[in-house]
């Protein structure tokens, strides 16, 4: 097929008219938004969400994901996840179950870029350690503490704190942190929720058999890999060992995605949603159908007992939460260790707030370093 004819007019195209062009009713729009908190004059060429997405990724939060454990640490190996690969998972999938529903591709890709941004070091280890450590002073969470640092802990411009995003992006993450409420959150986020269930399911899953925590026969009893595996086998009859383990990894995300899309296409038409508004009064129509939500349930369980709860993570588990329990009473023994924005922080949030904000964003390595640099055998 030949490409349309060029257009004459040389003229860059604006969001608003991109947007006008693809996306859906029920999809939010750039025009619309309602601003960010300290009003900035609008880019040349690009939209609000995009700059949103472009601050998130030069954040050093950001950065900082690819020393941060996704379930298994560094000292592992080299094939895993790290919170970065799989964040950047996210948005690749992110993005095309957005691209297909019409939604707003760009305000996807910044809500999934931030989804992890919040977690602390060493997985959910560390943020169970964190919320103990803070229980006292109103916990600890990934979701929330994502907005602390888009909202203050982030440093871009001298005359206030936080990244200054747009209320939509800040709305989307909170929805995430309030997900308990029951309130339907907006599509856009809705989708970044499914597209983290599709790439972790697949990915620990990749990462567990690379590692030799579970085997083929005992995957082969879950309804999800075997009948993935029935369907690659079919396409290439000879492909054997890795290179099927690869082909199945592909042919789960592929699956779930278009399992996905289909129902959520059919789900948004009989709900009536025809706007951002009628989305949110609705119940939520971006999730998988009845029978694959069943057959992700199995492959949870299964996850949950042989791989997060494998001797080999729990040994890791138990070693970071010692590590970052000490360093966290260590800090508030010892206030002048910290770096003076954080002894500054202290000043309005509380010691142990400022302390918790501290270890929350160092990465693994920097926060084993700084332990057996400060803190390791002390006292002993
Ligand atoms: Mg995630």
């Amino acid at each position: 097929m030949k490409p349309p004819p060029k257009n004459d007019s040389s003229e860059t195209q604006t969001t608003t008219a991109r947007e006008a062009a693809l996306l859906a009713p029920y999809a939010i729009y750039s025009c619309t938004t309602a601003g960010r908190k300290h009003e900035e004059p609008e880019h040349a060429y690009r939209g609000p969400f995009q700059r949103d997405r472009d601050r998130i990724l030069h954040s050093a939060a950001f950065r900082r994901l690819s020393y941060k454990t996704q379930v298994f640490t560094g000292e592992m190996g080299d094939y895993h996840r790290t919170r970065l690969t799989h964040t950047l998972e996210v948005a690749s999938i992110a993005r095309t179950l957005a691209r297909a529903l019409r939604l707003n591709e760009d305000l996807v890709e910044a809500l999934a870029l931030a989804h992890d941004i919040g977690h602390p070091p060493f997985g959910h280890a560390g943020e169970d350690t964190l919320a103990e450590c803070l229980a006292s002073e109103g916990g600890f969470n990934h979701n929330r503490q994502a907005l602390r640092i888009l909202e203050l802990l982030e440093t871009r411009y001298g005359t206030y704190p936080g990244l200054n995003l747009s209320a939509e992006v800040l709305a989307g993450q909170s929805a995430r942190a309030a997900k308990e409420s029951g309130q339907t959150p907006p599509l856009e986020v809705q989708l970044v929720d499914a597209a983290d269930s599709i790439a972790y399911d697949t990915h620990d899953v990749d990462d567990a058999l690379e590692l030799g925590l579970v085997s083929l026969p005992e995957l082969f009893e879950l309804p999800l890999w075997r009948e993935a595996t029935q369907r690659v086998s079919s396409r290439y009859a000879s492909i054997r060992g890795d290179e099927l383990c690869r082909a199945v990894v592909h042919e789960l995300i592929d699956s779930q995605v278009s399992d996905l899309l289909a129902v959520s296409q059919r789900r948004i038409e009989k709900l009536g949603i025809d706007s951002p508004i009628a989305a949110q009064a609705a119940e939520p129509a971006i999730t998988p159908s009845a029978e694959l939500s069943e057959k992700k349930r199995g492959f949870e369980s299964f996850l949950y007992e042989r791989v997060y709860r494998h001797p080999k993570v729990l040994a890791m588990r138990a070693e970071a939460q010692g590590s970052l329990a000490t360093m966290f009473e260590g800090y508030l023994n010892r206030f002048d260790l910290l770096p003076e924005k954080f002894q500054r922080l202290a000043s309005e949030f509380g010691p142990s707030r400022a302390v918790g904000d501290y270890l929350a964003g160092m990465t693994d390595r920097f926060a084993q370093h700084e332990y057996r640099r400060l803190f390791a055998n002390k006292d002993s």
